[in-house]
């Protein structure tokens, strides 16, 4: 669901976003009432409400959504207010983080930033109002425009963003992460699909680094690009190890020439052969690719330990490290994904178990490591190893864990990326299209991991007329609202009434969800203790015969 060809989206959903922008533009006397409230108002609510209405509806919107900064407010009320376009659709998390962006957020520190971030936006493209849907529908759609879904909290410690789009050039994904109100961001630098990608361009190049002066982001710090699923150093075949290292290369070149210091990749898979020789061969390439660069840190992400994949365990990263020389280790770094690590069996729920897994940490990789994390819940139990990311909240980890995630104080200053899900049925083909598709779609989002199965998906186009494939369009505020919810639990106590009710909300979202999942976890445990069973009573047999057959043979 990253990447390239996901903002290469479908018509539909290029028209929506344009009809969205025009929806959000950007009359002198509307931008200067945009600012206003933002001085005024509670800016997220405010920025909530300005999701896709028009100036009256959305003076209802802030009534409404100011009074419910205390009092839960139901989705359903807030919904009312918001959805224009999609009524004939919304997804249960829309409802839920409507109302859940309206309980706390933290105070923008600087609203003269705010303005500032906003005026930058309206600046990319104002679309005329009397420019009609249709007309609009065919202008080239290349980052997100308009005004910002949220607007940037300034001043934290905490640097929460998303994965963003980078089609038709990296430059981009600074446009994109601005207009969802991201302090950090991720990208991939290239098709993360092929092999063969033109090389980064100049203009391109020159473009990212203006951008992101203007948009204030840390390249050094804050952006972590995301490496390709195709690659797999640990490859033990000689002519794929080549082709993934002569990639894996060319993406940390690129950074360098982007100016950003850090690079996130998965640590790879075994394959047919040993953990042992994986690791070192996993190893052995790093250091080439550490010597062939000069500033750049490529981070090794934690994995769920799905089939023959590296780093579920975190003492497997640490042995990766402990074979790079010395001298590259302060260019080595580590991506908590907290998905991976929670799928893989780790407790980051509870403060003890989040405590003994930073204490393990420390003892097998050392803290010195800890370079990002990638922020995502869980829609499959602890220990079930399985990938499949859930909006945060919703999943097994639940909202503690992620409270226990941003009051980490040495989480500091690490970029924090959102992973998690943001399409949706296509809200412009019709209701009885849409329930005949949405059993597929289940199948296509949760069936499937999160990570490598997303290139399957990709293969296909992903809007086909009136085909198989349902079609879906991105929901990108879901990812500006989740950035304002995990940055509002700084400093929330876990046990105030507005936490618990936070909580409650999410989690009641995504029970059915959990309860599928947990269902197939068992099932699966099952099928696996019989195959156990039946094994080991065949090996009983077996050993019965041999032990038969000796006799006789004596
Ligand atoms: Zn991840
Ligand atoms: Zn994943």
């Amino acid at each position: 669901m990253f990447g390239s060809d996901s903002a290469a989206a479908s018509n539909v959903s290029k028209k929506r976003a344009i009809d969205e922008a025009q929806d959000f533009s950007s009359s002198p006397r509307r931008s200067k009432r945009t600012r206003q409230s933002i001085n005024v108002d509670d800016n997220d609510t405010d920025s909530t409400a300005l999701e896709s209405e028009t100036p009256k509806k959305r003076a209802r919107g802030i009534v409404t959504n100011g009074n419910a900064t205390k009092s839960q407010k139901k989705g359903t009320e807030v919904k009312t207010e918001v959805e224009e376009e999609d009524t004939s659709e919304i997804i249960e998390s829309k409802k839920y983080f409507k109302s859940v962006q309206t309980q706390r957020s933290p105070p923008v520190k600087d609203s003269r930033e705010v303005k500032e971030e906003q005026i930058e936006a309206e600046k990319k493209e104002t679309p005329s109002k009397s420019v009609t849907k249709k007309q609009a529908s065919k202008k080239e759609k290349t980052a997100e425009m308009a005004v910002p879904l949220n607007v940037r909290t300034k001043g934290l410690q905490m640097f929460v963003g998303a994965h963003v789009s980078a089609a038709k050039g990296v430059q981009n994904s600074v446009v994109n992460s601005v207009h969802i109100g991201g302090n950090a961001f991720a990208l991939f630098l290239k098709s993360q699909r092929k092999w063969d990608n033109p090389a980064l361009q100049d203009d391109h190049r020159e473009q990212f680094l203006k951008f992101c002066t203007d948009h204030q982001y840390d390249a050094a710090k804050h952006i972590l690009p995301h490496g390709s699923y195709l690659v797999n150093l640990a490859q033990e075949d000689t002519v794929k190890a080549k082709q993934a290292y002569d990639s894996f290369l060319d993406d940390l070149k690129r950074c360098e020439k982007l100016g950003i210091k850090l690079y996130n990749f998965h640590p790879g898979a075994v394959g047919q052969s040993t953990l042992e020789s994986a690791t070192s061969r996993l190893a052995q390439a790093l250091t080439k690719a550490l010597s062939a660069t000069s500033t750049v840190t490529p981070v090794l992400e934690t994995m769920c330990g799905h089939g023959t994949t590296i780093g579920g365990p975190l003492s497997e990263i640490g042995a990766v490290i402990s074979q790079i020389p010395k001298e590259f280790h302060s260019r080595v770094g580590v991506c908590v994904d907290t998905c991976h690590s929670f799928a893989y069996g780790y407790d980051l729920i509870s403060p003890e178990g989040f405590k003994s897994f930073m204490q393990e940490f420390d003892d097998k990789i050392g803290l010195q490591f800890l370079r990002a994390l990638h922020l995502n819940d869980s829609k499959a139990p602890r220990g079930s190893k399985r990938d499949l990311h859930a909006n945060i909240g919703t999943g097994f980890l639940g909202l503690r864990a992620f409270h226990n995630v941003m009051n980490e104080e040495r989480f500091q200053g690490l970029p924090m990326i959102l992973e998690t899900p943001i399409d949706k049925p296509d809200p412009a083909y019709s209701q009885a299209q849409a329930n005949s598709r949405s059993k597929e779609g289940d199948n296509n989002n949760s069936e499937q991991d999160s990570d490598a199965p997303k290139m399957k998906k990709k293969n296909q186009p992903k809007k086909k007329p009136l085909g198989k494939a349902p079609p879906t369009i991105e929901d990108k505020s879901i990812w500006a609202r989740e950035i304002k919810l995990l940055e509002s639990l700084i400093g929330m106590d876990p046990e105030s009434v507005e936490f618990r009710a936070l909580e409650t909300q999410l989690s009641e979202a995504g029970r059915a969800e959990r309860e599928k999942h947990q269902e197939q976890y068992e099932r699966k445990l099952e099928t696996e203790s019989k195959k156990k069973q039946k094994e080991l009573g065949k090996g009983q047999k077996n050993l019965a015969d041999m032990f038969q057959k000796g006799k006789k043979g004596k």
